[in-house]
């Protein structure tokens, strides 16, 4: 934490190169969708530089064009049909990995873009690359999505009980080994993105019947927790479907009280904020890490499954679900135990505030440095966003943390780092990966518009010197 002294002298140049009035001046000139970001009366202007300047040209376009294509409902609603058709055929000629043509055209246009390589060295120089623009870390995912033929998935022993056939076990074993893979291709300080139900159906039934986690998995998970902090990395855990997401907490809870030992977690679990029990399940967590002595480790994402879900459960309104992310972000930063326990302390914890929406990133990040700057307490806060998305916000967030850091020394620091978050797999392991990815942009027309007029915006001033 600053001291009294430091923090008096240089409240207003950090204030002045702060994220809420970085962000917030780009945003005052931006629609409904950032209007309540907050700003401090005594914020003056900095010296203009684009945060989009680190980004390079090709990239830019690349960019550029893509982003564009994505605001077209005439480009994207046939876009969106294809991919689901690859994403779900089962012909060899609609699968990119064995169509030589078709893996061309989808790298030359959205994998690349998206997607972070198909192997080792691609994704190395892919998170080469991310960490050259000035992200302080990257979070990297393994996109394959593991699907059985039910006849090949269980067999009767006559008991009634569900006996699992020996490729199911196998699948754990593969789903391991990627995992494990995945974490060499990261760094200490890197985060890796794990998808439990990746590990084939012994993982998702007892999930999905809530049961605890079955012998076979808790040691698989055991094993990449150890790898992942012996490496100085971190992992969380993704969020999914309603369906399966009590089971997911139940077994997230479990593994952090295992794993999280230390001030800083080794093991996130994912909040969905557009759930209307989203901050019950937060408050839950709270308790059971103050009760218990663990640490506990939150990535608060809005939620992705929308189209898919039960509607009753999610907020009835973006308005709603954007009121509480925020409220989720702000109760964790100003450390609030829920109010049937406020005799408890406020456990250990971090935050990960996973968002493409300035709005609530600058909210999240003004009440940290307003905290750390008054010096009450708060808890670590760190920021990312997914690799072909919502660039101009990470490009902000980067620009900041480097100012502060030039200004003050990495343990004063009051601005959180910035990650990008990357998925790798062959083209066709990806496609359903990407299918996600044009959903969401279909769904986040304003701001895909607004990406396109920052980087118009510096295509512009590259072009004019
Ligand atoms: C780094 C990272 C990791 C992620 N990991 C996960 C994950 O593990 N699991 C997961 O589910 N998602 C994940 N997501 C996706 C995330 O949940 C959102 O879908 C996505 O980020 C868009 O939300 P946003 O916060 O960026 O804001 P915005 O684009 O401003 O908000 C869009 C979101 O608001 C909500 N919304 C939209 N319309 C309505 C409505 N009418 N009523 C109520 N709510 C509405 C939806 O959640 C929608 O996705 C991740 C996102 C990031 C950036």
């Amino acid at each position: 934490m600053l001291s009294q002294s430091t923090m008096r002298r240089s409240t207003h140049r950090i204030l002045a190169q702060s994220p809420q009035y970085q962000v917030c001046r780009r945003l005052r000139s931006t629609k409904s969708h950032y209007h309540d970001a907050a700003l401090g009366p005594t914020i003056r202007p900095p010296v203009e530089v684009s945060s989009m300047a680190r980004l390079p040209t090709r990239f830019l376009l690349r960019s550029l064009v893509l982003t564009s294509l994505m605001t077209s409902k005439m480009f994207l609603r046939p876009a969106l049909a294809l991919m689901s058709v690859l994403s779900t055929s089962k012909s060899a000629l609609l699968n990119p990995d064995r169509n030589i043509a078709l893996n061309k055209l989808l790298r030359w246009t959205v994998y690349n873009h998206f997607c972070a390589g198909a192997n080792k060295k691609e994704v190395s120089r892919t998170v080469a690359d991310v960490k050259k623009i000035g992200y302080q870390g990257v979070i990297l995912g393994y996109s394959r999505e593991i699907v059985l033929d039910h006849n090949e998935q269980v067999s009767g022993d006559g008991s009634g009980a569900t006996q699992y056939s020996k490729k199911c076990y196998e699948m754990v074993d593969e789903w391991k080994n990627g995992t494990l893979e995945t974490l060499q291709m990261v760094g200490p300080g890197d985060f890796l993105a794990v998808k439990l139900t990746g590990a084939g159906p012994i993982s998702v039934d007892a999930m999905m019947a809530r049961q605890p986690m079955p012998e076979v998995m808790a040691k698989a998970v055991d094993d990449i927790c150890i790898a992942t902090e012996k490496q100085g990395s971190r992992l969380w855990l993704d969020a999914e479907q309603q369906i399966l997401q009590k089971g997911l907490d139940d077994w997230a809870i479990e593994i952090m009280r295992k794993h999280n030992k230390h001030e800083t977690p080794i093991v996130y679990n994912t909040i969905q904020g557009y759930l209307k029990g989203s901050k019950a399940n937060l408050d839950h967590h709270l308790t059971l890490a103050s009760q218990e002595g663990w640490t506990l480790g939150i990535k608060l994402v809005r939620g992705a499954y929308i189209e898919h879900e039960t509607r009753s459960l999610i907020h009835d309104t973006q308005q709603d679900t954007d009121r509480s992310y925020d409220l989720i972000a702000d109760t964790m930063l100003s450390r609030r135990m829920p109010a049937d326990n406020r005799d408890l302390p406020f456990p250990k914890a971090a935050l990960f505030l996973a968002t493409h929406n300035a709005a609530s990133a600058t909210k999240a990040i003004a009440t940290h440095q307003n905290r750390l700057l008054a010096s009450q307490p708060t808890i670590m806060l760190e920021c990312g966003q997914i690799q072909g998305m919502a660039d101009e916000l990470s490009c902000e967030l980067v620009s900041n943390y480097e100012r502060a850091l030039a200004e003050s020394s990495a343990a004063n620091l009051t601005v959180p780092k910035a990650y990008k978050c990357m998925t790798w797999g062959s083209v066709a392991e990806c496609m359903g990966y990407l299918h996600r990815r044009a959903v969401e942009n279909r769904g986040a027309v304003e701001r895909t518009q607004h990406m396109v007029n920052a980087l118009r915006h510096e295509l512009w001033r590259r072009i004019t010197g």
